[in-house]
């Protein structure tokens, strides 16, 4: 049995543990780093790029996203940005795409218009497209089968020319070995090493325990997914957590159907990303639709066993019942659960699907698509006992005594570097190491890459063209409106607004 002894030790080689490796190699003076995984690679788990959407969500076309969270978003988006453009990854681990949000509609058409005169000023690149721009740029969400415009009103927020998407496996890969390359820090890979424990060791730090070897650190991150959660509650920490798995799945094109990625307004009642349809950079930028949202009893997708693990995660009891219950509870989400549990099920899953998929492509036909098996990963979705809720988003659980534990559903990948960022500077702080903070904000923060384009201006005189058109269709019709309670008041407002 060997024993090695590291300053810091990252349990999970996925992006997230990836990227504290080479930010703690690079910009502090922390001499050792050991990271453990249990598998036989890097980022074979929810980074591998055929498990997520391959997108950098940076908060413009997110319209879940409030002005507050874009923001922090952009900050930490733009930071995977600068770091493949400093290594010269460009068409090898980040690409570019066109993107949009799409609204179907007049109620989304109004949306999306406030929304994005509310977050032009964030992001002043973004352009509104009309049902003739957005001929030109994706036909396909235009015209149907016959070639016959569809009907509803349509528009398109979105941008040309900003990087839009990122294997994330490859940039996983990349950050371990560009971390190894720091020749005053030793990074050690440690593959087909699964950890089975950690305890406070008697004399100093901790003791991380594997099936053949012993570990010991001053300082641990748990960077392993749902398991980090497993692991946190082994130690007795975030009893009052517990973790719904909730998988994603997609479905495949057999050619290009979009030049870029298109993303549909989201309900934010829904805890889990809108359906979208994006180029596949894995696949000869054959469009990928999904993620779709299906609570599996696993931590793991495409992986034996892990059942076990799930029920002791979860911690079911009488408060994460009534979490569910209130989950369930919302006839939005009840429903949204069970058509995404029908995507599963073969033959009907591909009549359904298209029926929603529709909505990006009006004449998307069976034939063109298939689900994409072996596709699609976990989001390892958090829910706080005492609050009785589902957390949205990432949730961390910091001990205060040298050990941090993560959980990373989406946009985990995106704020990979801002995950790191925020947990170096706590490790540093309690090892009493430094931090290069000069270097560190040069290469990772800031700057812009991409040119503006047009004026805002011209793009509000867009805004009011479409709506003057709205004002004029709706007095026409004015005599058959229909007068009803609206059910929801979400549409009238910008997400921001919305607590
Ligand atoms: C369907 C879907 C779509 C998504 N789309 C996007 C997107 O477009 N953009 C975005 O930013 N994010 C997206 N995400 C989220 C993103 O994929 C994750 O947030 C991110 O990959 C999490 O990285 P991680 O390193 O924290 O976890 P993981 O990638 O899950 O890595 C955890 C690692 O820990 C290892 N591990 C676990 N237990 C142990 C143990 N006991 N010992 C040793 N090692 C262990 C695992 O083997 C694994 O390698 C998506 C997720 C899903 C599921």
């Amino acid at each position: 049995m060997a024993i090695k002894n590291f300053e810091v030790i990252i349990v999970g080689a996925g992006v997230s543990g990836a990227a504290l490796a080479y930010e703690l190699a690079r910009y502090t003076d922390i001499n050792s780093i050991g990271i453990i995984e249990k598998y036989e690679d890097i980022a074979t788990l929810n980074s591998c790029g055929t498990s997520n959407s391959q997108t950098i969500h940076v908060g413009d076309i997110e319209t879940n996203y409030t002005l507050e969270k874009a923001s922090i978003t952009k900050r930490t988006a733009k930071m995977v940005e600068k770091y493949c453009l400093q290594h010269h990854y460009q068409n090898e681990i980040i690409f570019s795409h066109q993107k949009m949000a799409l609204g179907v509609g007049e109620k989304e058409v109004e949306f999306l218009l406030h929304r994005y005169e509310e977050f032009s000023e964030l992001f002043p690149y973004l352009e509104v497209w009309d049902k003739e721009k957005l001929k030109e740029l994706e036909p396909r969400v235009v015209f149907d089968e016959n070639g016959k415009e569809r009907p509803e009103r349509i528009v398109g927020i979105g941008t040309i020319g900003q990087w839009t998407t990122v294997d994330f496996g490859k940039m996983s890969k990349s950050l371990i070995e560009n971390a190894k390359k720091e020749e005053d820090t030793e990074v050690e890979l440690f593959l087909n090493t699964q950890v089975l424990d950690i305890e406070k060791s008697k004399k100093r730090g901790y003791v991380v325990k594997t099936e053949n070897d012993t570990y010991y650190a001053d300082f641990v991150v748990v960077d392993a997914g749902a398991h980090s959660l497993f692991l946190a509650h082994q130690m007795g920490f975030g009893l009052e957590l517990g973790c719904l798995p909730v998988a994603g799945s997609f479905y495949m094109t057999n050619q290009k159907l979009l030049n870029g990625k298109v993303y549909m307004i989201q309900n934010p009642k829904l805890p889990f990303a809108a359906l979208h349809g994006d180029p596949d950079v894995l696949a000869d930028g054959n469009t990928r639709f999904g993620p779709t949202a299906l609570m599996l009893p696993k931590l793991e997708r495409y992986k034996p066993g892990t059942y076990m693990d799930f029920w002791k995660t979860l911690r079911f009891d009488g408060k994460i019942a009534t979490a569910l219950w209130k989950l369930l509870k919302e006839s939005d989400i009840r429903s949204y659960i069970f058509r995404n549990f029908l995507f599963e099920i073969p033959f009907l899953n591909k009549r359904l699907f298209l029926k929603d998929a529709r909505k990006i492509v009006p004449g998307l036909k069976l034939d063109e698509f298939e689900y994409a098996k072996g596709f699609g990963g976990i989001r390892p979705q958090v829910l706080d006992k005492d609050k009785q809720k589902l957390m949205l988003g990432e949730a961390s659980i910091f001990t205060g005594e040298g050990l941090i534990f993560n959980m990373t559903p989406s946009p985990g990948a995106t704020s990979c570097l801002g995950n790191a960022e925020r947990d170096l500077k706590y490790i540093v702080q309690y090892l009493g190491k430094n931090f290069d903070k000069d270097r560190f904000n040069d290469e990772l923060t800031e700057g812009e890459y991409c040119a503006l384009p047009e004026p805002i201006a011209s793009q509000k005189a867009m805004v009011n063209l479409i709506r003057a058109e709205i004002a004029r269709t709706e007095e026409k019709y004015m005599e058959n409106v229909v007068h009803g309670k609206p059910d929801d008041d979400f549409w009238d407002k910008p997400s921001s607004k919305l607590k």
